[in-house]
């Protein structure tokens, strides 16, 4: 030890410490802290700033001397109390904008999941309600198929057998070989001529309307019937030429006729079928009126799908395929025209081709 501390060497006692500018440890770091870190809407006031708050605050206190549990002179001390303040009408304001937020971002939320399950259930409802007619479809044409098939069968193994002896039974059974091998082909044809309206498009030239129309009378109504009985044509005179390709009218009117005798059969005396020519406006119309049950309103859109057929296989008694009014909107479509079906006022039901007036005359 060294001399100098020889009147020490009996009780010594050190005391060791050190001092910090209370100054700097008070103001200076507190505030340059506060700079750096405290948000807009929160406020430092430091130990000389012992004053009331401006305006709506909520403050919290600081009271460094005491809360650091350091050993200060009076003086010191009297550096008092710091306080961070926050403004309250500003807290309100971001509280209010953040809600907002959150209620835009919820609603954004619920918005997408609710179009999500639609569109799910769209989807699967659409390829169920696809299925169905695809199961519809095949039953339909399995069914179509083989009853005609099955006829032309028993009919010539019972003539090849000989088992018809009397002339004129064997000419009915002729006739219904043929007119089963006839129903055959209408199915075959249906499928075919979809299958070409889908793939390939078709010409149109100005053409006339009653001209072809008229040109049906006679497989329509045929030779044996009588032409007052359940069919009439009313074709307007003088009717503009418009665009069409003759099949796709001969399809149409023959799928229309086909279709109101099968679902509105005429009665006897009662009011016939109706296929009827005019002019409406800058448009000419084609239609076939019926008398019959009619169509409800929920089905009227649905009925020109493909194998679209109203109710289902098990109930349904009238035979068909539901291609008939797929395929007179396809060839409506395919002449730039397009089909309705309307309630016909004192009951039935109006089917109406919109044809487009050609700018020249027919061919
Ligand atoms: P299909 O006759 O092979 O069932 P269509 O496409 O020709 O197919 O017709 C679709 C459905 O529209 C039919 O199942 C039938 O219920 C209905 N329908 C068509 N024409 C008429 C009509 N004139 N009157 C009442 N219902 C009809």
């Amino acid at each position: 030890m060294p001399r100098c501390f020889d009147s020490a060497r009996n009780a010594p006692e050190f005391i060791q410490g050190f001092f910090i500018d209370g100054d700097w440890l008070f103001r200076g770091l507190p505030a340059e802290l506060a700079a750096r870190t405290l948000i807009p809407d929160q406020e430092f006031y430091g130990p000389d700033q012992t004053g009331a708050l401006p305006g709506e605050h909520v403050s919290q206190s600081l009271r460094p001397v005491h809360e650091l549990g350091i050993e200060a002179d009076l003086r010191d001390q009297a550096f008092g109390t710091m306080r961070v303040a926050v403004d309250i009408g500003l807290l309100g304001e971001r509280f209010r904008s953040q809600m907002l937020h959150l209620a835009g971002v919820g609603a954004m939320l619920i918005l997408s999941l609710a179009t999500g399950l639609a569109l799910l259930l769209r989807s699967v409802s659409h390829d169920l309600e696809s299925a169905r007619r695809t199961e519809n479809f095949v039953s339909a044409v399995t069914h179509e198929l083989r009853t005609p098939l099955s006829a032309i069968r028993l009919y010539a193994e019972m003539l090849q057998d000989g088992w018809v002896e009397d002339d004129a039974k064997r000419r009915v059974y002729y006739q219904r070989i043929v007119r089963e091998s006839q129903r055959l082909e209408t199915l075959v044809e249906r499928v075919l001529e979809k299958g070409r309206l889908t793939s390939k498009e078709t010409q149109v030239e100005p053409g006339d309307l009653n001209r072809v129309v008229d040109g049906l009378r006679a497989t329509l109504i045929g030779p044996d019937e009588d032409p007052a009985r359940d069919l009439v044509f009313e074709l307007e005179p003088e009717l503009p030429s418009v665009l069409l390709y003759p099949e796709g009218v001969r399809s149409i009117v023959g799928n229309l006729v086909e279709n109101a005798r099968k679902y509105a059969p005429v009665p006897p005396g009662g009011e016939p079928i109706r296929v009827v020519t005019r002019r409406a406006g800058s448009a000419v119309w084609l239609e076939v009126q019926d008398r019959g049950p009619g169509i409800p309103e929920s089905e009227r859109d649905r009925i020109f799908e493909a194998f679209y057929r109203v109710g289902n296989e098990t109930t349904r008694t009238a035979k068909g395929t539901g291609l008939g009014l797929h395929l007179v909107a396809l060839q409506a479509d395919a002449m730039g025209g397009r089909v309705e079906v309307v309630a016909r006022p004192g009951g039935g039901t109006i089917f109406r081709v919109h044809l487009v007036q050609a700018d020249e005359p027919a061919t």
